[in-house]
Protein backbone atom coordinates (compact mmCIF):
# COMPACT_ATOMS: atom_id res chain seq x y z
CA UNK A 1 0.00 0.00 0.00
CA UNK A 2 0.99 3.46 -1.02
CA UNK A 3 1.31 6.44 1.66
CA UNK A 4 0.90 9.29 0.14
CA UNK A 5 0.83 13.20 1.64
CA UNK A 6 2.36 16.17 1.36
CA UNK A 7 4.96 19.10 4.07
CA UNK A 8 1.91 20.73 4.90
CA UNK A 9 2.16 23.64 7.40
CA UNK A 10 2.34 23.63 11.38
CA UNK A 11 1.65 27.07 11.70
CA UNK A 12 -0.20 27.74 14.95
CA UNK A 13 1.47 24.50 16.39
CA UNK A 14 2.24 21.48 15.50
CA UNK A 15 -0.96 20.06 16.03
CA UNK A 16 -2.52 21.43 13.46
CA UNK A 17 -0.37 19.40 10.85
CA UNK A 18 -2.44 16.52 11.68
CA UNK A 19 -5.54 18.87 10.46
CA UNK A 20 -3.76 19.84 7.28
CA UNK A 21 -3.11 16.31 5.67
CA UNK A 22 -6.40 15.50 6.44
CA UNK A 23 -7.96 18.18 4.65
CA UNK A 24 -6.08 16.93 1.62
CA UNK A 25 -7.39 13.59 1.63
CA UNK A 26 -3.20 12.27 2.96
CA UNK A 27 -2.70 9.38 4.83
CA UNK A 28 1.39 10.66 5.58
CA UNK A 29 2.53 13.65 6.16
CA UNK A 30 6.17 15.73 6.74
CA UNK A 31 6.28 18.79 9.04
CA UNK A 32 8.89 20.95 10.98
CA UNK A 33 8.56 20.79 14.17
CA UNK A 34 9.78 24.09 15.02
CA UNK A 35 10.38 27.41 12.66
CA UNK A 36 13.07 25.77 10.16
CA UNK A 37 14.49 29.49 9.70
CA UNK A 38 15.57 29.91 13.36
CA UNK A 39 18.07 28.27 15.33
CA UNK A 40 15.87 27.98 18.50
CA UNK A 41 12.26 27.56 18.93
CA UNK A 42 10.31 27.48 22.80
CA UNK A 43 9.86 23.66 23.61
CA UNK A 44 6.99 22.29 22.64
CA UNK A 45 3.78 22.33 25.09
CA UNK A 46 2.21 19.49 26.86
CA UNK A 47 -1.11 20.85 25.33
CA UNK A 48 0.15 20.87 21.12
CA UNK A 49 1.80 17.21 22.12
CA UNK A 50 -1.20 15.88 23.50
CA UNK A 51 -3.25 17.73 20.44
CA UNK A 52 -1.06 16.23 18.07
CA UNK A 53 -1.10 12.68 18.87
CA UNK A 54 -4.83 12.59 19.81
CA UNK A 55 -5.76 14.00 16.37
CA UNK A 56 -2.86 11.64 15.04
CA UNK A 57 -4.47 8.42 16.23
CA UNK A 58 -8.17 9.86 15.70
CA UNK A 59 -7.59 10.84 11.75
CA UNK A 60 -5.40 7.31 11.72
CA UNK A 61 -2.01 9.03 10.92
CA UNK A 62 0.73 6.34 11.62
CA UNK A 63 3.88 7.89 12.99
CA UNK A 64 5.15 5.25 10.51
CA UNK A 65 3.92 7.69 8.13
CA UNK A 66 4.87 11.20 9.28
CA UNK A 67 8.03 12.04 8.25
CA UNK A 68 9.22 15.35 10.04
CA UNK A 69 12.00 17.79 8.25
CA UNK A 70 14.51 19.40 10.47
CA UNK A 71 15.64 22.94 9.98
CA UNK A 72 17.34 24.50 6.84
CA UNK A 73 20.16 25.94 8.81
CA UNK A 74 21.64 22.30 10.49
CA UNK A 75 24.37 21.57 8.37
CA UNK A 76 26.02 18.51 10.22
CA UNK A 77 29.22 18.38 8.08
CA UNK A 78 30.41 21.63 8.81
CA UNK A 79 33.88 22.40 8.23
CA UNK A 80 34.25 24.73 11.31
CA UNK A 81 33.58 23.88 14.70
CA UNK A 82 31.77 26.29 15.82
CA UNK A 83 28.89 25.85 13.10
CA UNK A 84 29.23 22.03 13.88
CA UNK A 85 28.77 22.10 17.33
CA UNK A 86 25.51 24.35 16.92
CA UNK A 87 24.26 22.10 14.22
CA UNK A 88 24.44 18.96 16.38
CA UNK A 89 22.78 20.84 19.19
CA UNK A 90 20.10 22.00 17.12
CA UNK A 91 20.13 18.58 15.69
CA UNK A 92 19.86 16.90 18.38
CA UNK A 93 16.75 19.49 19.90
CA UNK A 94 15.22 17.92 16.34
CA UNK A 95 15.25 14.55 17.87
CA UNK A 96 14.36 15.28 21.21
CA UNK A 97 10.91 16.94 19.95
CA UNK A 98 10.06 13.87 17.54
CA UNK A 99 10.81 11.81 20.21
CA UNK A 100 8.28 13.61 22.52
CA UNK A 101 5.52 13.60 19.48
CA UNK A 102 5.81 9.95 19.14
CA UNK A 103 7.54 9.91 15.85
CA UNK A 104 10.04 7.51 14.78
CA UNK A 105 11.56 9.78 11.34
CA UNK A 106 13.47 12.62 11.06
CA UNK A 107 14.54 13.79 7.52
CA UNK A 108 17.36 15.95 7.26
CA UNK A 109 19.77 17.14 4.43
CA UNK A 110 22.90 15.71 5.27
CA UNK A 111 25.27 18.88 4.98
CA UNK A 112 27.68 21.35 3.14
CA UNK A 113 31.55 21.20 2.71
CA UNK A 114 31.30 25.19 1.98
CA UNK A 115 34.56 24.22 -0.23
CA UNK A 116 37.30 24.30 3.08
CA UNK A 117 37.10 20.67 3.48
CA UNK A 118 36.61 17.48 0.88
CA UNK A 119 33.30 15.51 -0.20
CA UNK A 120 34.95 12.78 2.20
CA UNK A 121 35.88 14.50 5.34
CA UNK A 122 32.14 16.44 5.13
CA UNK A 123 30.60 12.79 4.95
CA UNK A 124 32.36 11.76 7.67
CA UNK A 125 31.50 14.68 9.81
CA UNK A 126 27.89 13.82 8.98
CA UNK A 127 28.32 10.37 10.08
CA UNK A 128 29.84 11.43 13.37
CA UNK A 129 27.33 14.01 13.85
CA UNK A 130 24.66 11.13 13.44
CA UNK A 131 26.79 8.94 15.81
CA UNK A 132 26.81 11.66 18.22
CA UNK A 133 23.00 12.66 18.43
CA UNK A 134 21.96 8.56 18.54
CA UNK A 135 24.07 7.89 21.02
CA UNK A 136 21.55 10.47 23.08
CA UNK A 137 18.47 9.32 22.03
CA UNK A 138 15.82 6.41 21.40
CA UNK A 139 13.97 5.46 18.91
CA UNK A 140 13.84 7.99 16.08
CA UNK A 141 15.73 7.17 12.95
CA UNK A 142 17.85 9.77 11.08
CA UNK A 143 16.83 10.20 7.52
CA UNK A 144 19.68 11.19 5.25
CA UNK A 145 18.25 12.71 1.85
CA UNK A 146 19.94 13.16 -1.11
CA UNK A 147 20.31 16.45 -2.68
CA UNK A 148 20.65 17.75 -5.96
CA UNK A 149 24.31 18.74 -5.44
CA UNK A 150 23.79 22.23 -5.64
CA UNK A 151 26.49 24.78 -4.32
CA UNK A 152 28.54 22.69 -1.77
CA UNK A 153 25.93 20.58 -0.33
CA UNK A 154 27.00 16.73 -0.04
CA UNK A 155 24.63 13.83 -1.08
CA UNK A 156 23.86 13.61 -4.25
CA UNK A 157 25.33 10.57 -5.20
CA UNK A 158 24.17 7.42 -4.19
CA UNK A 159 28.20 6.48 -2.99
CA UNK A 160 27.47 9.13 -0.54
CA UNK A 161 24.74 8.38 1.01
CA UNK A 162 26.71 4.37 1.54
CA UNK A 163 29.64 6.05 3.11
CA UNK A 164 27.74 7.71 5.37
CA UNK A 165 25.55 4.91 6.39
CA UNK A 166 28.66 2.54 6.57
CA UNK A 167 30.33 4.97 9.23
CA UNK A 168 26.83 4.89 11.37
CA UNK A 169 27.25 2.74 14.47
CA UNK A 170 23.55 2.06 14.92
CA UNK A 171 22.37 0.77 11.30
CA UNK A 172 18.65 0.28 12.80
CA UNK A 173 18.75 3.79 13.32
CA UNK A 174 19.82 5.37 10.09
CA UNK A 175 17.71 5.74 7.06
CA UNK A 176 17.41 7.40 3.37
CA UNK A 177 14.64 9.82 1.87
CA UNK A 178 15.06 10.08 -1.69
CA UNK A 179 13.52 13.14 -3.47
CA UNK A 180 12.91 12.46 -7.09
CA UNK A 181 13.39 16.34 -7.89
CA UNK A 182 17.08 15.88 -6.85
CA UNK A 183 17.84 12.45 -7.68
CA UNK A 184 16.97 13.78 -11.55
CA UNK A 185 18.41 17.13 -11.12
CA UNK A 186 22.02 15.56 -9.45
CA UNK A 187 22.31 13.62 -13.05
CA UNK A 188 20.44 10.16 -12.64
CA UNK A 189 17.72 9.81 -15.47
CA UNK A 190 14.35 8.96 -14.09
CA UNK A 191 12.69 8.69 -16.99
CA UNK A 192 15.13 7.13 -19.63
CA UNK A 193 16.41 4.97 -17.32
CA UNK A 194 14.13 4.01 -14.65
CA UNK A 195 15.39 0.49 -13.83
CA UNK A 196 19.28 1.43 -14.12
CA UNK A 197 19.04 4.05 -11.79
CA UNK A 198 16.90 2.23 -9.01
CA UNK A 199 19.12 -0.59 -9.73
CA UNK A 200 21.85 1.52 -8.39
CA UNK A 201 20.29 2.75 -5.73
CA UNK A 202 19.71 -0.88 -4.32
CA UNK A 203 23.45 -2.33 -5.15
CA UNK A 204 25.21 1.27 -3.81
CA UNK A 205 22.52 2.03 -0.68
CA UNK A 206 20.02 -0.96 -0.81
CA UNK A 207 16.35 -0.79 -0.40
CA UNK A 208 16.36 -1.81 3.15
CA UNK A 209 17.98 1.64 3.95
CA UNK A 210 15.05 3.47 2.25
CA UNK A 211 12.51 5.27 4.75
CA UNK A 212 10.79 7.69 2.32
CA UNK A 213 10.17 9.41 -0.53
CA UNK A 214 9.97 13.46 -1.94
CA UNK A 215 8.09 13.07 -4.84
CA UNK A 216 8.42 16.00 -6.55
CA UNK A 217 8.51 17.37 -10.41
CA UNK A 218 11.49 19.46 -11.06
CA UNK A 219 11.63 22.56 -12.93
CA UNK A 220 15.11 22.19 -13.97
CA UNK A 221 16.73 19.92 -15.89
CA UNK A 222 18.60 16.48 -15.84
CA UNK A 223 21.96 16.72 -13.92
CA UNK A 224 21.60 20.55 -13.75
CA UNK A 225 22.63 20.41 -10.03
CA UNK A 226 19.54 22.98 -9.20
CA UNK A 227 17.25 22.24 -6.94
CA UNK A 228 13.86 23.74 -8.14
CA UNK A 229 10.71 21.22 -7.66
CA UNK A 230 7.63 21.24 -9.64
CA UNK A 231 3.85 20.27 -9.35
CA UNK A 232 3.58 16.62 -10.00
CA UNK A 233 2.90 16.52 -14.28
CA UNK A 234 3.82 19.60 -14.88
CA UNK A 235 7.95 19.77 -15.06
CA UNK A 236 10.60 17.82 -16.81
CA UNK A 237 10.50 14.39 -14.95
CA UNK A 238 7.91 12.82 -17.25
CA UNK A 239 4.79 11.76 -16.15
CA UNK A 240 5.39 8.31 -17.31
CA UNK A 241 7.77 7.75 -14.20
CA UNK A 242 5.01 8.47 -11.23
CA UNK A 243 3.08 6.19 -13.07
CA UNK A 244 5.79 3.56 -12.83
CA UNK A 245 6.56 4.56 -9.23
CA UNK A 246 3.31 4.43 -8.23
CA UNK A 247 2.65 1.02 -9.10
CA UNK A 248 6.40 -0.09 -7.78
CA UNK A 249 5.83 -2.39 -4.40
CA UNK A 250 9.14 -1.19 -3.59
CA UNK A 251 7.66 2.04 -1.91
CA UNK A 252 4.90 0.39 -0.65
CA UNK A 253 4.49 0.98 3.25
CA UNK A 254 7.02 4.61 3.77
CA UNK A 255 5.59 8.14 3.57
CA UNK A 256 5.68 8.99 -0.20
CA UNK A 257 5.41 13.19 0.55
CA UNK A 258 4.78 16.08 -2.19
CA UNK A 259 7.06 19.51 -1.53
CA UNK A 260 5.70 20.58 -4.55
CA UNK A 261 5.27 24.41 -4.57
CA UNK A 262 1.55 25.04 -5.33
CA UNK A 263 -0.16 24.10 -2.45
CA UNK A 264 -3.90 24.05 -3.69
CA UNK A 265 -3.26 21.49 -6.18
CA UNK A 266 -2.14 18.68 -3.33
CA UNK A 267 -5.41 17.48 -2.75
CA UNK A 268 -5.63 16.31 -6.96
CA UNK A 269 -1.50 15.48 -7.38
CA UNK A 270 -3.04 12.63 -4.60
CA UNK A 271 -5.37 11.76 -6.40
CA UNK A 272 -3.45 11.67 -9.82
CA UNK A 273 -0.90 9.67 -7.96
CA UNK A 274 -3.96 7.18 -7.04
CA UNK A 275 -5.25 6.74 -10.14
CA UNK A 276 -1.73 4.92 -11.51
CA UNK A 277 -1.98 2.67 -8.56
ZN1 LIG B 1 13.03 16.95 -0.34
ZN1 LIG C 1 14.51 20.21 -2.85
Amino acid sequence: MKYIGAHVSASGGVESAPENARAIGANAFALFTKNQRQWVSAPLSQKSIGLFKERCEAYGFDARYILPHDSYLINLGHPEEEGLAKSRAAFLDEMRRCEQLGLRLLNFHPGSHLKKISVEECLNRVADSINWVLAQTQGVVAVIENTAGQGSNVGNEFWQLRHIIDRVDDKERVGVCMDTCHTFTSGYDLVEQYDRVFDDFGTTVGFEYLRGIHLNDSKKALASRVDRHDSIGKGLIDIEFFRRFMKDPRFNDMPIILETPDESLWSEEIQLLRSFE
